[in-house]
């Protein structure tokens, strides 16, 4: 039988916190990560409501884009909003620092934006995550199931240094694939995923699901 234990602790220094005990320690251990580098395990609390609001309605959906049937969230306005923008990388920003990642892994393409900018905030280092056969260097390949077919994302074998942390962002989690695959590249070279950061959540796909119990999953903007 399932158990859910909702946990939320409000004070300062933590926001709230969902720990699903299925009587996986895994879960358990992702719950006392989330507390000892204070992160919010369900979804970031940290923009008020106003500014939420205005993050909302920069985020425009076009119908069946790239094919019918998909909603896609086109973030263009936001980053058009200088003021928007900048907030949505501070917020970022700050969850990054509290996790102490030495580096940002930005995914193939919009989370290069991002990713980046939030790296030259904190002044650290910025790593892509790439679609197969675009970096130059020796990569790692991760290949992972999209709803039709197959895709592969690589790194650079010398990306990260073993034992370091990084923070994966990028603007959308959907099925979650891609950001799983980025999370085991990491992993396989020796890095921490020590959070993973999106803009937008569709948490209709359950994309959580598919990254590790123990890498705390923040989003500012959910559907
Ligand atoms: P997934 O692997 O399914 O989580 O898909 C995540 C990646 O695909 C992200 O890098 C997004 O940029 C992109 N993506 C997936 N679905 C959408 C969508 N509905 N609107 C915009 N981008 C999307």
């Amino acid at each position: 039988m399932r158990a859910a234990v909702k946990l939320i602790i409000e004070p300062a220094s933590l926001t709230a916190l969902e720990i699903e005990d299925s009587g996986n320690s895994r879960l358990m251990r992702a719950a006392l990560f989330s507390l000892l580098f204070n992160v919010v395990g369900s979804g970031c609390k940290c923009m008020g409501p106003t500014e939420l609001e205005q993050l909302q309605s920069s985020i425009r959906d076009i119908k069946d884009f790239p094919k019918p049937g998909i909603a896609f969230k086109d973030i263009t306005p936001l980053l058009g909003n200088g003021k928007l923008f900048r907030s949505v990388i501070d917020h970022l920003a700050a969850e990054a620092e509290k996790i102490r990642a030495t580096k940002v892994v930005g995914i193939d393409a919009r989370g290069f934006l991002f990713g980046a900018a939030v790296a030259y905030k904190l002044g650290i280092g910025c790593v892509p995550v790439r679609k197969k056969g675009k970096l130059p260097y020796k990569t790692i390949g991760f290949s992972y199931q999209l709803e039709y077919g197959d895709a592969e994302v690589e790194m650079h074998v010398d990306a990260i240094e073993t034992g370091e942390r990084v923070v994966l962002v990028d603007d959308l989690l959907a099925t979650g694939g891609t950001s799983g695959a980025a999370v085991n590249l990491v992993q396989k070279i020796g890095g921490i995923v020590g959070a993973a950061l999106f803009v937008i959540e569709l948490t209709f796909l359950n994309g959580r699901a598919k990254l590790p119990p123990d890498v705390p999953v923040q989003s500012l903007v959910r559907y």
